[in-house]
């Protein structure tokens, strides 16, 4: 055990806890049935933004450690893994044998316990939705014991797990199913939008031809309209698809990061000029339309994890990253937001827009059928807190809710607002957690725990 600082990828609000490393199913039950004072909660590879994984002055359980296959089949695809096991691990094993994960989000260092515990998103929610939607079963210590559930047992406990934030359990393993690609590159078209409305308007007519879809929003122009933007869509190639290069080796798989970001960043490297550089060139580097370029899964997928320890470009005061997500019909509040962020002036480096399908069943999953916005703001920026909480109350009235994965700031008055069902959320977590052992610094700030 240590007792160490830990942030989210954002870096900002650190909060210091005793850090315990299991490294056996066993332990972890064990750490969960007898916990310290001030609780207990797993953390996976700190790859959610604020505070979901932290837990002040109390414990944190490394989940890592535990990361073994215990199960898979490689006729249907279907895997048990531990829940301590990063996507990026699964991937080099898997796509060499000609299978994907069912949903990734934009970096592969996630573990699967995060994975639940946040009910990712990919670029393919339109499609397949997210991805306890692909889970059939899982293991999950609680408080009062040890349970295996599924959408088809105990199903109210399992849909408030996924999304849960990790406040009704500590997953040991999932079986989830995987899906099969003929090759481990994408064929993607590009689309460069003007403005928000034509992104918006390009992005509704392809959702049903194609798998992955995403855009690249620019909210902070140097020249042009706000929301102009670069949208990328694909699917997985077939082998015959490939250049004949790559035909003999279809799922070569072998990612390594490009550079990596020094330790000491000045807080203020990423300035609204360089941003407003980086986002122009961006811009016209894009093609205004190129169709079936040929792309490795690094490339189209995690294009962040070329740069080892980029959230470091922030600087020592970090970023937030505001995800948020809108009903369809409300796109008069995306237009708005959007006009907001960019009136102000935010340095967003990285706007990202992009359609989802229908919401799950689980009372604190994030998607919901509509839009997704996400931006990544540096903690410096002036007028920032009223600035997002002003967002956030759009949002909200608007029937659209933050992403709790990313949230280090929301007011908690506003998540019953976004998450109407958050008292059926509260009642499973009674009964499995009546003394309230599970903790985390997020749970405490919007009143979970
Ligand atoms: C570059 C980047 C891109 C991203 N893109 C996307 C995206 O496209 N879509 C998307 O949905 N998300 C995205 N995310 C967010 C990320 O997928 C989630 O925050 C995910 O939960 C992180 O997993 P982790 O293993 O790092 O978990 P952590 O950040 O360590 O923990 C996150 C939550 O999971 C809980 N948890 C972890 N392990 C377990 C376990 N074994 N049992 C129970 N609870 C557990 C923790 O308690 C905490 O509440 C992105 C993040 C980054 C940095």
């Amino acid at each position: 055990m240590s007792h160490r600082e830990l942030t989210g990828w954002g870096r900002t609000a650190p909060s210091a806890a005793d850090v315990l490393t299991p490294v056996t199913r066993d332990e972890v039950a064990a750490a969960v049935a007898h916990p310290p004072a001030r609780g207990v909660l797993a953390r996976g590879l700190g790859r959610s933004y604020g505070d979901a994984a932290q837990n002040a002055g109390g414990a944190v359980l490394d989940a890592t450690m535990v990361d073994d296959v215990t199960a898979f089949d490689p006729d249907t695809g279907v895997l048990t893994v531990a829940a301590g096991a990063s996507l990026d691990h699964l991937m080099r094993a898997l796509v060499p044998r000609g299978w994907f994960v069912p949903v990734t989000p934009g970096t592969r260092h996630v573990t699967v316990g995060g994975a639940i515990a946040s009910d990712i998103h990919g670029k393919n929610h339109h499609r397949a939705g997210s991805w306890c939607q692909h889970v059939s079963s899982l293991r999950l210590a609680t408080p009062t014991g040890t349970v295996e559930v599924g959408p088809d047992q105990d199903p109210d406990l399992f849909w408030a797990t996924a999304g849960g934030m990790g406040l009704t359990g500590v997953v040991l393993d999932a079986t989830v199913s995987l899906t099969p690609i003929a090759t481990s590159r994408a064929l993607v078209d590009t689309d460069r939008a003007d403005d928000l409305d034509t992104c918006m308007a390009v992005l509704t007519e392809g959702d049903d031809d194609y798998e992955y879809t995403v855009a690249w929003v620019d909210l902070l122009p140097a020249r042009g309209r706000v929301g102009r933007s670069v949208i990328t869509r694909g699917r997985f190639a077939e082998v015959d698809e490939l250049p004949s290069g790559q035909r003999r080796d279809p799922h070569r798989f072998d990612p390594q990061p490009l550079v990596a970001v020094p330790p000491l960043v000045p807080s203020r490297l990423l300035n609204r000029w360089r941003i407003q550089a980086f986002n122009e060139a961006w811009f016209r580097r894009a093609p205004r339309e190129r169709r079936g370029e040929v792309q490795s899964i690094s490339r189209f997928f995690h294009p962040l994890d070329g740069v080892m320890d980029w959230n470091r470009l922030y600087g020592p005061r970090g970023f937030l990253q505001w995800q948020v997500a809108v009903p369809f019909g409300a796109e008069e509040t995306l237009r708005a937001v959007a006009h907001e962020i960019a009136e102000h002036r935010v340095p967003t480096l990285i706007g990202v827009l992009k359609r989802f399908g229908p919401a799950n069943p689980g009372p604190l999953s994030f998607p919901l059928a509509g839009w997704t916005l996400c931006v990544d703001i540096p903690a410096t920026v002036e007028g920032l807190g009223p600035l997002l909480e002003r967002l956030d109350e759009r949002v909200a009235a608007a029937g659209g809710r933050v992403y709790l994965a990313k949230d280090a700031r929301l007011r908690p008055d506003l998540l019953e607002v976004m998450y109407p069902r958050l008292g059926e959320w509260r009642e499973v977590r009674d009964r499995v957690d009546p003394d309230g052992v599970l903790q985390s610094d997020l749970g405490r700030r919007l009143g979970l725990c």
